[in-house]
């Protein structure tokens, strides 16, 4: 497993005083938070039963994948930690897949699974459609890489225009890339160089946006007022310092941090719905309001929909909510399972690409391997039936679960936003990320752990994550999902509650029980 191998000590120079607080050191401080994500996340089991189902859980799912165990071991020889990404190390262990096709991966053990992981919600075209093989497979016939433009990519920037409304659009190749350029077009634009970021949202690994992904309770700073929290090492404080973090759902905490920075905010880059710590939605007029608010301090506004883009619908939250972004990012699915991105972008703010104001670079970017499959991915699969066959498996998915909550002692509630979808542990809905801080993050591991051995697999990392239903999935797949559920319920969330506990519970004072 993982370990805290840089535990800052306390002449780290990078543990000096956030944003706003006392330079001397009277506030807190925070500290980088160089935990991985797995101890973050990690179980904390008071509760004795969770504990026992969780190991037992475990047991069933290394005896399941003894070639997996095997791989993961032989692959730390060549692989740093035995995997090619941080986080493919997963509790229990790595898995390791075989192939993927329609809805269905294959580990290397033989096993089956519906695949509502979607490799991080990249999959939304399902494994090996048959638009994306022959897309694919007519271009790598022709060639795979010039580092000039080709046909495609302005049938690819004509469609995005369509479904998203930005008129201008130019190409990377991962969310990471994307989100770079958007923070340095944001800043190049208006000469400023602060920017605001959402306490909770992930936007890749790039300097700027490390910060105040997912905070330690200690390292975030007071809730009306949360700290600059690095969320990786290696990026220096004066970097991060540059980076403001506002509540996600809170107009106030941005225009605080307008007023406090007169005439230095670049612009803000947000997840206009949360997807990296659950699913967490807008409140009605929460991102027109973050528009307003920006504009009349002349900032810039990004929405990073890598995760929602074609996910929540043909042309995203923007097109959902109707407000319309001076930046908006994209990948993930956008390629049909290939990597790519895109960035669009306003009039105004493409002119200042198109003018030489900011040179958007890169040896692989519009590569006509991925356009291709971006082409395909837009007109062929992704397409307004492949949309309300996905709303009726979110509907399905969704009912079914709560059908199954309901009987149980579970609190627990289902969070969908068109493709995705995750079961939150918790009462209430979860408005920002101090409130998804107290979900308890083992009932989403157990779940996980139930239907990874009952043939489902979810994205891994409990809370943070959701489903994802793919354009080949159909209705045997998402019962496979609710009757696991129905089983975890079962054994989780104990005897189904007899109907006089709950009208007794609710009414103490009468002497009747119904
Ligand atoms: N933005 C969001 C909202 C994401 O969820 C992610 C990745 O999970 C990224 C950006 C970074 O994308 P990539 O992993 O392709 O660099």
């Amino acid at each position: 497993m993982v370990t805290d191998h840089h535990s800052p000590e306390p002449t780290d120079p990078h543990r000096t005083a956030p944003h706003g607080s006392d330079p001397h050191g009277s506030e807190p401080t925070a500290k980088p938070s160089t935990k991985h994500r797995a101890e973050r996340t990690g179980r904390v089991i008071p509760d004795a039963k969770l504990a026992e189902i969780i190991a037992a859980q475990e047991e069933i799912f290394v005896r399941r994948q003894p070639n997996s165990a095997h791989l993961a071991e032989a692959a730390r020889q060549h692989l740093a930690g035995g995997v090619t990404s941080s986080w493919q190390i997963t509790a229990p262990q790595p898995v390791w897949l075989s192939h993927g096709h329609g809805s269905k991966v294959y580990d290397v053990d033989g096993n089956e699974y519906v695949d509502l992981h979607g490799g991080y919600g990249a999959a939304l075209a399902g494994h090996a459609h048959p638009a994306i093989q022959q897309a694919i497979a007519t271009q790598a016939a022709r060639g795979t890489h010039f580092a000039q433009p080709t046909p495609n990519a302005v049938a690819v920037a004509r469609e995005l225009t369509r479904r998203f409304g930005l008129p201008r659009w130019r190409f990377a190749n991962s969310g990471t890339e994307a989100t770079m350029d958007a923070v340095h077009l944001m800043r190049s634009i208006t000469g400023r160089d602060l920017i605001i970021k959402i306490e909770g949202c992930y936007h890749g690994h790039h300097d700027s946006v490390q910060v105040s992904v997912m905070p330690d309770p200690g390292d975030a700073g007071p809730a009306d007022k949360p700290y600059s929290a690095p969320s990786s090492t290696g990026i220096p404080k004066a970097i991060t310092d540059l980076t403001l973090i506002a509540t996600f759902n809170d107009l106030g905490s941005v225009e605080r941090l307008l007023d406090e920075h007169k005439d230095q905010i670049a612009g803000m880059i947000l997840e206009p719905v949360m997807m990296n710590a659950g699913i967490i939605k807008p409140d009605p007029g929460y991102l027109a309001g973050l528009k307003d608010l920006l504009h009349r301090h002349q900032a810039l506004l990004t929405f990073d929909e890598v995760k929602t883009g074609l996910t929540v619908g043909p042309g995203g939250v923007t097109r959902q909510q109707n407000v319309q972004p001076d930046l908006i990012t994209l990948a993930k699915s956008l390629g049909g399972g290939v990597s790519v991105a895109a960035i669009g972008g306003t009039e105004a703010v493409m002119d200042h690409v198109a003018s030489g104001g900011y040179e958007m670079v890169g040896t692989f970017n519009g590569n006509p391997l991925a356009m291709a499959a971006t082409r395909a991915m837009l007109c062929e699969v992704a397409t307004p039936e492949a949309y309300e066959r996905i709303e009726k498996l979110r509907l399905r998915a969704a009912e079914g679960i709560e059908q199954a909550i309901k009987p149980s002692n579970l609190t627990a509630h289902v969070v969908t936003a068109g493709a995705k979808g995750c079961v939150v542990f918790a009462a209430e809905p979860v408005t920002n990320y101090r409130g998804f801080l107290g979900v308890d993050d083992r009932y989403s591991h157990a779940h996980w752990l139930y239907q990874h051995n009952g043939g489902v697999f979810l994205p891994p990392w409990g809370k943070i994550e959701q489903w994802l239903i793919s354009v080949q999935h159909d209705e045997a797949d998402i019962d496979r999902l609710i009757e696991n559920f129905a089983v975890f319920a079962r054994a989780v969330g104990g005897e189904p509650k007899p109907l006089c506990a709950v009208y007794c519970a609710r009414h103490p004072n009468e002497s009747t029980c119904y």
